[in-house]
């Protein structure tokens, strides 16, 4: 788990991720050890610059706690204005025990979004087009298949859900 950066970069103390990178970091983030496995996704989140800064990163730590998201937003604060945010899993769009996520990104002002895995499950989908529908540039399927492998055993417990 260590971070590879350049050494100038490490030495300004700024963190610059590309897009893809910094998708894999939220990849690492949603797998973070100690996350409970189901009933909810393993999700990360990653907010950049567009200059591939590191503003915040958040990860989901469980069912009944701050989706990834809601967790880096947080942590953003005001500077979450004008980022971009990577996303492994669609954000959601429905209002369970936490808040949407969608709604979450667009009252912070988050002007782009890029995420993994479009969200299977029926109850959360939609969140890409409440995204648009506001005005935020939306991208999905960045490192799907590394995105499906982190949440097998979650997108497994979606398509049966009886087994579950
Ligand atoms: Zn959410």
């Amino acid at each position: 788990m260590t971070e590879v950066l350049s050494a100038p970069e490490a030495a300004a103390g700024v963190v610059r991720y590309s897009e893809e990178e910094a998708m894999r970091r939220a990849l690492r983030l949603a797998a973070t050890p100690g996350v409970p496995l189901g009933p909810n996704p393993r999700v990360g989140c990653v907010l950049l610059t567009h200059d591939g800064e590191l503003v915040a990163e958040g990860f989901h730590r469980g069912a009944g706690t701050a989706h990834a998201e809601a967790d880096a937003l947080a942590r953003a604060g005001e500077a979450a204005r004008g980022t971009i945010a990577l996303v492994t899993l669609e954000p959601c769009n429905h209002t369970g025990r936490t808040g949407p996520c969608a709604q979450a990104l667009i009252a912070a002002g988050v002007d782009r979004v890029v995420y993994a895995l479009s969200d299977p499950n029926p109850l959360a989908q939609g969140g890409a087009q409440t995204l648009r529908t506001a005005g935020i540039g939306v991208e999905g399927g960045l490192l799907e298949a590394e995105a499906r492998e982190v949440n097998a055993g979650w997108l497994e417990s979606i398509r049966h859900p009886a087994s579950a």
